[in-house]
Order: structure tokens, then sequence, then C-alpha cells
């Protein structure tokens, strides 16, 4: 191997920063470990019912500070049930982001109700509070927030507005389980909030999900609807075993990412071309599912996004786009939209997240994200036009 080779970018067939690749998820985790052994030795993974469910939902209440804990079997189920406990029905308008979770703008249209998209702000591009009154009618029955990609939704001016309306809040912390927003945690702004333990998440079983209320109405309506005789929804008792003790690290492991990520956004704010949506700070303490940047292609040499993100997946960084915007994947007669959404289109094509299972990798790993970032910054040029002629 000569040296030349060495330095140059992986995408044109140089050696990559880390050969390994991204860190996979979830890592090894021998009080996961012990769960499993123990569901095993005991049967209880065959079970229909037993003590793991109910210790879950107990240790989540704890730990959220909320009275009801219904566990489901996933966040896109527990935004369903969520909709639901608070009374949305067919040709109800249901506000949220032009930007955000797919499957949020299903679950609406699912209930037969219309979605109000707004848009988000500028330098966030989480939900933007400034144009969450106009798109408010005599027909909104619920506002969802979800907190994203490290960034915050401004929650409490939305349950300021809310609350003189009247109109419950719905807030997804599928993304940030554990984070802080001015000393109370996500998931405590909502009148209802919603949980995933997807494969992907923070807290993991693979799949599953819980919806969480401090209000005993909007829990009896979810319990009404899932208890068919048998729950139509459950979460099982080795999900929940999984589960249960991932909780008890959270808040370290939250602190751990927190900590790279504040290193990281240090040292690419004295680069350009990507912009953290939030910098970590005393109020706004996030939980990284994924950290988001706005991608400014003009400082790579008018690099595409997507190449930027095939260049520095080649180099074994987990770089990746966002969502799309909910307005560009569905057609318009599906929703209502106050203004253009202007930022969401802009959060459609210039959002870059990268994955959380790098964050626990301290501080090597993050002089190879900066330095596979300034690689392909370096070879733009040649990246791009070797990729034109193909
Ligand atoms: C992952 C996610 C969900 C739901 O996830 P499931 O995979 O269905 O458990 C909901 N909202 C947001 C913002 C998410 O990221």
């Amino acid at each position: 191997m000569n040296f030349q080779n060495a330095e140059r970018p992986a995408i044109l067939g140089g050696l990559p920063i880390r050969p390994e690749g991204p860190p996979g998820w979830p890592r090894t985790d021998p009080q996961v470990e012990m769960a499993i052994r123990n569901l095993l030795a005991t049967g209880d993974w065959g079970r229909y019912h037993g003590p793991h469910v109910p210790e879950l939902c107990r240790r989540l209440a704890e730990y959220q500070n909320v009275e009801h804990v219904l566990p489901c079997s996933s966040g896109t189920v527990a935004v369903e049930l969520a909709l639901r406990g608070v009374g949305v029905v067919e040709k109800d308008e249901v506000i949220l982001a032009g930007y955000d979770f797919k499957a949020n703008f299903q679950n609406i249209l699912c209930l037969r109700a219309t979605p109000v998209l707004v848009d988000v702000d500028s330098s966030t591009w989480q939900l933007d509070c400034e144009k969450l009154s106009t798109a408010i009618t005599g027909r909104t029955k619920a506002i969802l927030i979800s907190h994203l990609h490290g960034g915050f939704v401004d929650a409490p001016k939305v349950r300021q507005i809310a609350d003189s309306q009247g109109i419950p809040v719905i807030e997804d912390i599928c993304q940030c389980p554990g984070a802080m927003l001015y000393g109370r945690r996500a998931g405590n702004w909502g009148d209802v909030s919603v949980l995933s333990f997807g494969g992907s998440k923070l807290l993991t079983a693979g799949r599953g999900g819980a919806v969480i209320t401090p209000r005993t109405d909007i829990a009896e309506r979810i319990k009404r609807y899932v208890h068919r005789g048998n729950d139509a929804y459950p979460l099982s008792e080795a999900q929940a075993a999984i589960v249960r003790p991932q909780i008890d690290q959270l808040d370290y492991l939250n602190g751990c990412r927190r900590e790279f990520v504040e290193k990281l956004t240090s040292k690419l704010s004295d680069q350009t071309g990507l912009k953290a949506l939030q910098r970590p700070s005393e109020n706004l303490l996030s939980a990284y599912y994924k950290v988001g940047f706005q991608y400014f292609a003009v400082e790579f040499q008018d690099m595409p996004r997507s190449l930027f993100i095939a260049a520095l997946q080649a180099e074994g960084i987990a770089f990746d786009s966002g969502f799309r915007g909910l307005h560009l994947i569905h057609a318009s007669r599906r929703f209502v939209a106050g203004d253009e959404l202007i930022q969401a289109s802009r959060a459609d094509s210039g959002m870059l997240t990268l994955h959380h299972p790098v964050l626990l990798e301290g501080e090597d790993a993050i002089s190879e994200v900066v330095a596979a970032i300034e690689k392909v910054r370096k070879y733009a040029v040649e990246i791009h036009s070797a990729h034109l002629t193909q």
C-alpha cells in the first residue's frame, strides 16, 4: 500500500479512516445478557404475563415521574394510541411539523383526521412555535411535537399556546429518552408522550414502545381501545426484561454522548459546511439518537449531499440524510399547510444526521469524524467529478 493511496478518500479507492466501519448497535451489555439468561432460566420468555412488563412500567413511571405507563408493540403504535387517547376522530385536525417522522403523519391519516403542517425554525429545524398559533382552528384536536436529531421543540412555548387554547399536546420522545429541557424531562411536557424501543433506538428491545401520561382520562381511553379480551398491541415479557436495565444506564450514557457531541461540534464550529442544529447548553440537555447538522454544499465545492454522505460512509462514518419533508412525499389533498414550508423543504434537502453508536467511542472517534469530513472536503472536486462521469 503506498502512502498516497492511504490518504485518498475511500470512495476514490483510498483507505477508509475507520476500516472496521461504524460501531454496531445494540452493544454487548452484561446487564442485558443477565436479563436474557434469567428469562431462559425461569421460562419467563414464553409467558403471556409475568413480572417483567409490570416492573418495566413501574421503573419508567418512576424515571419519568409520571402516573401512567402503557407498554405497547412499537413507537409507531404508541403515537396512534396517543392520538386516540386525546380523542382524535375523523375530520379533526392535528398539528405537526412539516419535517417529522413519516409514521406520525400516517397515523393521523389512519384515524381519518387531517394533518396540519407548520414550518420548522430556520436554525434548529424543529417545529416553529411562531407559526403554531396561526395553524390552530376550531377543529384542532392535538398538537404533536417531536424533538428530532438532538434538537428541541420549544416545549414551554408550545405548552403556553396549547394551554391558552385548551388543546392537548402529544410529545414524541422516541429520539430523546432521558433528555432534559429547562430542568424538566422530555416526555413531561406533553399531556401524553411516546417512547420507542425500536432496534436502533437508545432504549432498545428490537421492537416495542410505550405511552406515558399524567392524565387518567387519556390512560383509560387507551386501555379501552387496546383491551379486546386480549391486549391488541402487547409488549412481551422478554422485551420488557431487556429494556428494564437499560433505563438505569440511560442518564450516564446520555452524558457520554453529550460530551462527545460538545467536543465534536466545537471542533466543527471552526470549520464550515456543517452547522449543528442545536449546540448543547445548560438548559437543553439532549439525548442523541442522531446528531443533526445543516449541510451547506457550497462549502464542499457544491458536492451534493447524497455524495457527501456516500463519501463519509465509505470512510466508515455513519452519516445519513434525515427524513423527507412530509409535504414533499404526500399528495397535497392529504394535508393542510398554512404556508410554503420553506424551512421544512430546506431540512428535507439539507439535513445530515450522524447515527449515535459512535458517540460512545471517545476521543479518537471524534478525531476520526473530523478527519473524514476534512478528507472529503480536500478531495471534493475530484470526488464530485469522478461521480459525474460514472
Ligand atoms: C423511531 C421513531 C418513532 C417510532 O418508532 P418505532 O420504530 O415504530 O418504534 C416515532 N417517532 C420518531 C421521531 C422516531 O424517530
